[in-house]
């Protein structure tokens, strides 16, 4: 899956809305009621207590929220205490259950089932343990605030519950000044847009209506602005959502994909040529498209085949293709493994009860250009964590990026230098330039690489975390080992920049009778996610280690490493990549050295790169 890189999408609309929103911010903090007394607003319902004690009894009694029993039995510091409380705000913000997820349709609802479900079980693992919770979901929370002032509470900042040696009185003002820069989780505005899509901004707005109304506000405008960015942040993310779903209900980009037979062949092979996984499996196919992935699970033999489709029109035809070839599943009759579903992974609780943990098998065609733009793949590991069993597979399970340094020939130089016979290299040139901070995405011919490849970076898609898909790694390139017939041994050959690419592997961790590697490898058969090319501010001449004579006299008289009279005999690198601020794009930034043949180096000015 690859869907075109989009210009800035509706930049305009974008301004007006943040503007209009900024607007209605600001007058719902001044609509607050700043004489009320009672601070401390419940975690669960819209009652206001003078004390935490009161909150706490009031939970214990009518929410069935212990507070006190939790903090004690997992022995809670100050850090998880902080997080608990934001947690439970965050989940009963979308109707969410803290304790099992189950997503309800309305606050009252929520409230019965927190009655009806089991009492908590605190020998599981804190599900609120991950350090986004650190920020506040209510500004000025008092319940929060009130942890940093109260004498009579020693016992809860003993030292023994403290992550580390520091005074949590020091630390509550520190919290308070990295939560302000602090950005709101998207996941959890996914979360509340999910849950009241269409009025998502009423939601948080209504939050904040709440907090102005019920608790006194000391800075109430410039703090206005923080919920004012998280409506703009959830307008932003619901926008891009709506395009990039939009963008799969076009049949070309579907028809793209089927096209692509390394692709294809790949999936095609590892779902069909396991039986011994496939047959009689419970799969989900996250983002299931045209259906075909969850096709050839229902044909290998599984015997349940949830098939996830977040675009509404992308998820009738999959029900239409399905039915059409007796795979889909109907009440009443014989055969069918399919269920359709459309909705975003990330809500499916609001269409379909799966039983955490049931799927044996979680298939999905996630990967973006450079593998991670798009960011689907946060989406898998979201669906992996709540439904794939203990020991479950992946399909595929591992995905790697490589990275190798490109010649002259990777660049449209050689194209504009001679059209018809007449010199339109000007252009050459300033499209490299514009190459310095735009990745190309392109088929590179393997022919004009100049390095060996190497690995950029490995994910295991087992055991990684969300997180973890923002990282960091350094890599060495060296001239290649066989260049081409015509470059002499002696001559620098120039590197002009780096190519990104990446595999795939259905692994025999999980795909014992056919172990498959999906390549998009420049060496290979060439596939719709062609390559990255992320291009030097300047070339850097290469030389390999044998071939070097001059190095120490070129040095003497103070040329630059990586020229043709000093050239470098091998380049150290390391490339950042990390979801950008906009959502399903990405950045990328390049720190690039050349080293010479004494070991001198030559460092370059950093690269930012965004798509
Ligand atoms: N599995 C199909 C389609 C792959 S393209 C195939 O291999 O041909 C990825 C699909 O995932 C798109 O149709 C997109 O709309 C869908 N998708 C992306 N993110 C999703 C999410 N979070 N939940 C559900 N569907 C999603």
């Amino acid at each position: 899956m690859a869907r075109p890189v989009k210009e800035e999408e509706e930049e305009s609309e974008d301004e007006e809305i943040e503007e209009e929103e900024q607007a209605d911010g600001w007058n719902d903090w001044e609509a607050g009621d700043e004489d009320s007394e009672a601070e401390f607003l419940c975690l669960f319902c819209d009652t206001k207590w003078n004390s935490r004690e009161e909150l706490f009894n009031h939970c214990v009694s009518d929410h069935a929220f212990d507070f006190e029993g939790i903090r004690k039995s997992m022995g809670l510091g100050f850090y998880g205490s902080f997080k608990l409380i934001n947690y439970i705000r965050f989940k009963v913000a979308s109707n969410k259950c803290w304790r099992c997820g189950l997503g309800l349709q309305s606050k009252e609802s929520l409230l019965n089932h927190l009655h009806e479900v089991e009492s908590f079980n605190y020998d599981c693992s804190a599900p609120w343990g991950d350090d986004k919770y650190l920020q506040p979901f209510l500004q000025d929370d008092a319940l929060l605030h009130s942890f940093g002032g109260d004498d009579d509470d020693d016992d809860f900042y003993d030292a023994t519950f403290l992550p580390d040696e520091r005074d949590p009185m020091v630390e509550v003002v520190n919290v308070d000044e990295a939560l302000m820069k602090s950005v709101i989780d998207e996941e959890d505005i996914l979360d509340i847009v999910a849950t009241e899509t269409g009025v998502q901004n009423e939601i948080i707005k209504g939050m904040d209506v709440r907090q102005s109304s019920q608790v006194p506000s000391k800075k109430s405008k410039d703090k206005s602005l923080k919920v004012s960015f998280a409506n703009v942040m959830a307008r932003e993310i619901k926008n891009v959502n709506e395009s990039y779903f939009g963008s799969y209900s076009s049949f070309s980009i579907h028809k793209e994909m089927i096209s692509d037979k390394v692709r294809m062949d790949a999936y095609r092979g590892a779902i069909l040529g396991n039986p011994t996984l496939m047959n009689q499996a419970t799969v989900m196919d996250v983002g299931c498209g045209t259906g075909i992935l969850s096709l050839f699970a229902a044909q290998a033999g599984a015997s349940r085949v949830f098939a996830i489709e977040a675009s509404e029109k992308m998820a009738s035809v999959a029900k239409r293709i399905a039915k059409d070839n007796g795979l889909l599943k109907q009440n009443g009759e014989p055969a069918g493994a399919i269920d359709v579903v459309h909705g975003m992974v990330e809500e499916l609780d609001k269409r379909i009860e799966i039983p955490p943990h049931s799927v044996d098998v979680l298939l999905s065609e996630w990967m973006g250009y450079c593998l991670l733009y798009e960011s689907m793949l946060s989406s898998v590991l979201y669906a992996r964590d709540l439904w794939l069993k203990p020991g479950g597979a992946i399909l595929p399970d591992m995905a790697t990026i490589f990275v190798a340094g490109f010649g002259r020939g990777g660049t449209s130089f050689p194209f504009w230098e001679d059209v018809y016979g007449f010199d339109m290299s000007c252009i050459g040139k300033e499209v490299t330039e514009d190459a310095a901070q735009l990745p190309i995405v392109d088929i590179v011919d393997s022919q004009t690489l100049v390095t060996d490849p190497c690995v950029l970076h490995i994910f295991d898609l087992v055991t990684m975390r969300r997180e973890d898909m923002d990282f960091t790694a350094n890599f060495e390139l060296t001239p290649k080992s066989q260049n081409s017939p015509s470059s002499s041994p002696n001559m620098a050959i120039w590197c002009y920049g780096v190519v990104l690419w990446f595999d795939t592997g259905f692994t025999s961790r999980f795909c014992k009778e056919t172990p498959t590697i999906l390549s998009t490898s420049p060496f290979g058969p060439k596939t719709h996610w062609s390559q990255i090319l992320l291009t030097f501010k300047e070339p850097i001449a290469l030389l390999s280690e044998n071939s070097l004579q001059n190095s120490e006299t070129a040095r003497k008289s103070g040329l630059k490493i990586g020229t043709d009279v000093d050239p470098a005999v091998k380049i150290m690198g390391r490339i950042s990549i990390a979801r950008a601020s906009r959502h399903r794009s990405i950045d990328a930034s390049m720190e690039i050295t050349g080293v010479g043949h004494d070991g001198g180096t030559q460092t370059f000015p950093v690269q930012i790169f965004n798509m």
